[in-house]
């Protein structure tokens, strides 16, 4: 079969080529890929930018589809059945965090897409501990995006939380940072989003996604410059993939307010770390989702709490990998999704 391949470490050697097909084992299904989003993370392993990934290795982490095959053991799945899998191929089983239910933060994690073989193809082969069924209501090509969907709620109402009347700012309007401002949203939390001027359609779709305010970077700059939005958040959210905006972040959010940062970057930052201390802040990462909250995303995309929809503005075939991945390098639509 056909797969986007991930053949050396580097910058580029990435290729359409041919793979054998996956064969079930016991406790596992056969998964034939519907649609997987590219991630900013793609891009990151494209240029040889990403920390700790396999050669060769078929790649795409975030995809929905059809059941084709199960295997022994597999007793709650059946061909045919429409599922979406989690990002998490392998987790130990044994070590803390995999027995304390925080399997996405298990040492000996392998994901999808740069762990072991992913989703840029026909079929995959994924273990049955990690598959959900599709309710009713949702497309398997909107399932696609139930993975940055559980990474946006677990930042924001697990890792953190955002009470009802909070200022909420969000830096970069990318997929996850649109999902975040949904979920910001639903907390009752009121949010402004940022973006670069050449992410004014991005901004725009802000607007209708329920954010109060959008500003370009440029305007947050000369705001926290004059005085007028420094320190006026109560919590900010960094969704962007460079260091940068961190020195930004710690500017804009209020004495004793919260920056929760989940924007996957290679870089390191250089920012005054004495503002941590002054300002009393609380920093909080977030990395991936587990269980609960991808059953959480399923409902509330389900339910049409949360507009995974209308984040996707582009599809295309594996072979035409190449222009998908520079689609989304151009920033010019929101969500690119391929599709077998
Ligand atoms: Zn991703
Ligand atoms: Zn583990």
């Amino acid at each position: 079969m056909k797969a986007v391949v991930k053949q050396r470490i580097g910058d580029g050697f990435v290729e359409l080529t041919d793979v054998p097909e996956p064969e079930v084992e016991p406790g596992t299904v056969i998964l034939a890929m519907g649609a997987a989003g590219i991630c900013g993370s793609d891009l990151q392993i494209l240029h040889g930018r990403f920390h700790g990934y396999v050669v060769p290795c078929v790649m795409g982490h975030e995809f929905a589809g059809t059941i084709e095959r199960v295997g022994p053991g597999v007793s709650n799945l059946s061909p045919g059945d429409r599922v979406v899998s989690e990002t998490h191929a392998y987790t130990c089983g044994e070590c803390f965090y995999c027995r304390s239910g925080v399997y996405n933060l298990c040492p000996k994690r392998k994901a999808f897409g740069y762990g072991t073989n992913g989703a840029f193809t026909r079929f995959v082969r994924v273990r049955k501990e990690i598959i959900h069924k599709l309710p009713e209501g949702i497309t398997v090509r909107d399932a696609a995006l139930l993975e940055p969907t559980s990474v946006a709620l677990n930042a924001l109402t697990r890792n953190s939380r955002i009470a009802p009347g909070e200022s909420v700012l969000i830096i970069g309007p990318g997929p996850i940072g649109l999902l975040c401002l949904q979920v910001a949203t639903l907390s009752g939390g009121r949010v402004t989003m940022v973006g670069t001027e050449r992410s004014r359609q991005r901004l725009a779709l802000a607007v209708r996604l329920g954010a109060e305010r959008v500003l370009t970077d440029t305007e947050l700059y000369d705001g926290i410059a004059d005085g007028s939005l420094k320190g006026s958040f109560d919590v900010v959210v960094i969704a962007a993939g460079n260091a940068s905006v961190f020195e930004t972040a710690l500017m804009a959010v209020r004495v004793a307010g919260k920056v929760v940062h989940l924007g996957e970057t290679a870089e390191n930052a250089s920012f005054p770390l004495s503002l941590i201390e002054r300002k009393n802040l609380t920093v909080q990462g977030s990395f991936s989702h587990n269980w609960p909250v991808w059953e959480n995303a399923i409902s509330l995309v389900k339910d049409g709490a949360i507009d995974v929809h209308s984040l996707i503005s582009h599809e295309y075939e594996i072979s035409r990998w190449r222009e998908a991945f520079e689609m989304v390098e151009s920033r010019a639509g929101v969500k690119v999704l391929m599709k077998p």
